[in-house]
């Protein structure tokens, strides 16, 4: 099966942005296989991208896929009242069902906005039942995604072993990779943290692990617990140590900038960690109190940076949202980019919107002026997963009706406010 993405102002992002007016992007069985003017293939199914933006999906590093059903729902929170609200009381609250619910609708959500891969932190395992049905949310969606399984609790008794080696041999559905999502020192004993890094390499599994402050990093690196497998969510006011500590570990970082920005992470660390020349990706993190789309992620990035006097430019911002993320994920041979050999996830977005049109600097655009409205097509691995602006091949009607449930019991269990009908 070939398809042509025919004339549309291309935006390749490796090795570094540019932008390629008027190309075409020929894809075969999934795969990208050329890019450049005038391509042509006279059996393809044609996509006439005149008039529309083409990159890379972007790839979200850090997401809790299950909140997308508390959306908003601890909007002025700081960090210790969410964890008190949302891990202490709403989680709780959560059947299978709900989990189930939850992920479809946060990686439509995702893919709705042009997130093409996602990393779906997940900590609401509390049965066997629960993770699968998490998989099964993330994979009716169609998105891409790696799933982080997360112990059911912090303290070392929560430790689910046997659940790990089960996700990580049973066969994930669609395009699926599984990990081991780590609470880690920050949270867990550092005995806790020795027995997950050991059965993560023993199962061949990458990590990832929450981490802000001092001594954390410090503390893995006694522990001979750093590595290219590790990725450090956060890292707000890691010291210049243990910045070089990752960075010479071959460990890689995913930000969160909306979320640490208003929650009282501090300041995101995004120039920090290039400076110290380790691969950093973007996440969004909760869509408890920030939007569940990368635009808004990239602009918090962007901001932040520059505010802090940072020279960081739209081109890193949007490598950092794409090849780069692509990279924190040890992703990069398959995605994140146009390059020929790289799987077809493709976003395009309509240069003529209001709020986007005219477009001057096809880059600049799309990190400062873009939106999830003005995502018009989304392709993830060869597949059309949303064209002329709407998810297709998936009833929307019925993930909205199973989450507005979901989202009006929990709030009831959890003692919170009725959601508003949709
Ligand atoms: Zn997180």
């Amino acid at each position: 099966m070939r398809m042509l993405i025919a004339n549309g102002t291309v935006i390749d992002t490796d090795p570094e942005p540019r932008v390629l007016p008027g190309a075409d992007v020929l894809v075969e069985d999934g795969v990208i296989v050329a890019v450049g003017a005038g391509l042509g293939a006279e059996d393809a199914e044609v996509v006439d991208a005149t008039g529309l933006i083409v990159l890379p999906g972007f790839v979200d590093t850090h997401r809790h896929v299950w909140q997308s059903v508390l959306r908003s729902a601890a909007a002025d929170a700081t960090l210790g009242s969410y964890l008190d609200l949302v891990l202490g009381r709403f989680a709780p609250a959560f059947l299978a069902e709900d989990v189930y619910a939850a992920n479809l609708w946060g990686a439509l959500e995702a893919l709705d906005a042009g997130i093409t891969t996602v990393y779906d932190w997940s900590h609401i395992q509390l049965t066997p039942a629960h993770t699968d049905a998490a998989i099964d949310g993330l994979g009716e969606s169609g998105i891409r995604a790696v799933f982080g399984y997360a112990h059911p609790g912090t303290d070392d008794a929560s430790r689910r072993e046997d659940e790990v080696r089960r996700v990580a041999s049973r066969g994930l559905p669609g395009l699926l990779t599984p990990a081991l999502a780590a609470w880690g020192p920050v949270y867990g004993s550092v005995e806790a943290a020795q027995a997950d890094w050991r059965l993560a390499r023993d199962l061949g599994l990458r990590i990832s692990v929450h981490a802000t402050g001092t001594g954390t990093v410090e503390r893995l690196h006694r522990g001979g617990l750093l590595g290219a497998d590790v990725m450090f969510v956060h890292g707000n006011g890691f010291t210049d140590e243990a910045m070089k500590l990752v960075a010479d570990s071959g460990g890689v970082a995913s930000v969160a900038p909306a979320v640490e920005s208003q929650m009282g992470h501090g300041h995101p660390e995004t120039g920090r960690f290039r400076g110290f020349g380790v691969t950093t990706g973007f996440g969004v993190d909760t869509v408890t109190d920030t939007p569940g789309d990368m635009f808004a992620v990239m602009r918090a990035a962007f901001a932040a940076e520059r505010s802090r006097g940072g020279s960081l430019t739209t081109a890193e911002v949007l490598r950092m949202a794409t090849v780069e993320g692509a990279a924190v994920l040890g992703m990069d041979d398959r995605i994140g980019s146009l390059r020929p050999g790289r799987q077809a996830d493709v976003i395009m977005l309509r240069a003529g919107d209001l709020g986007l049109a005219p477009v001057h600097d096809p880059i600049g655009a799309v990190v400062t002026a873009a939106g999830s409205a003005n995502v018009d097509t989304v392709i993830v691995a060869g597949r059309v997963v949303k064209r002329a602006g709407r998810l297709v091949d998936v009833d929307t009607r019925r993930a909205l009706d199973l989450v507005s449930r979901s989202a009006a019991r929990i709030a009831e269990a959890a003692g919170t406010a009725a959601p508003v009908a949709p």
